[in-house]
């Protein structure tokens, strides 16, 4: 995943991983002159929720001596997650938050120069994912997730997930062992339903059947291994809107603001 010379831009939102990645990414920077890390974090204004998040990752990255961007929906979308949430759009604020929030970090991550993104989801947040693509009925999605993401056009930074092997629990008692402190309330507006049974399934069965998690970690990446040489790559224009590139007349979050401003 990582490279002596790379500049990690990473994602920092002040909750358990991200602030276990960037520890754990602050020392390894530390023993190669030629790297950088920057933390992005993202303000989806989030009302009693994202300020404290942004503040203990403020504190970590001062700690660290790492150098923090902070970009909020309001400056680069004139809207906020709350408001999205109070609109009646038809799908979860979560949907136009992830989005958003994607075109935030790659927007940030490219005006740093960084060579690679890397997000801290864990070996749980992975297979939920999974399974949420197969009972969505959308397997090919499980090709464009996975721990590397490269994009042979060029297109896109690459995308890294260094800790998508290790289990939640574990993260959290790296942390508690680090004395790394991090938000634990939960974003009011995630309530994404089939993931949380997800989620509860998946635990039961870890439970009784420890190393599930890992064996369907593995097979998703067998399958995504297989299926990325059924999937043509599409070919990518900019789009008409913001530029960035998109297979379609516009990107995602641009359909997605003009819907909101309707
Ligand atoms: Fe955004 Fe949903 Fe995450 Fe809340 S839970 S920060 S609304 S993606
Ligand atoms: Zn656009």
């Amino acid at each position: 995943m990582l490279e002596y010379d790379d500049h990690l831009a990473v994602a920092v939102s002040g909750g358990k991983d991200s602030l276990t990645l960037i520890n754990v990414l602050a020392k390894l920077e530390s023993r190669f002159p030629k790297s950088h890390v920057t933390a992005i974090s993202v303000d989806e204004g989030i009302d009693g929720y994202r300020d404290e998040a942004l503040e203990l990752a403020r504190k970590s990255c001062r700690h660290l001596n790492i150098k923090q961007v902070i970009v909020s929906y309001r400056e680069l979308f004139g809207v906020t997650t709350d408001e999205i949430a109070r609109t009646n759009l038809g799908q979860t604020p979560c949907s136009y938050c992830g989005v958003f929030r994607r075109k935030a970090i790659n927007k940030a991550a490219a005006n740093i120069g960084a060579t690679k993104i890397a997000t801290a989801h864990n070996l749980d947040d992975e297979v939920q994912t999974v399974l949420l693509n197969m009972l969505h009925g959308d397997p090919m999605r499980i090709v464009r997730s996975g721990p590397v993401l490269r994009d042979p056009r060029g297109k896109f930074l690459p995308r890294i997930k260094p800790l998508c092997d290790i289990l939640e629990k574990e993260i959290v008692l790296y942390a508690y062992l680090n004395g790394i402190e991090f938000q634990s309330v939960e974003c009011p507006h995630g309530h994404e339903a089939l993931r949380n049974d997800i989620r509860a399934f998946l635990n039961q069965l870890e439970l009784k059947h420890p190393g599930s998690k890992f064996t369907l970690q593995r097979t998703a990446e067998r399958l995504r291994n297989s299926l990325a040489e059924t999937v043509p790559l599409l070919e990518l224009h900019q789009c008409e809107k913001c530029g960035d590139p998109t297979p379609h007349e516009l990107c995602e979050a641009c359909v997605m603001l003009e819907a909101i401003a309707a």
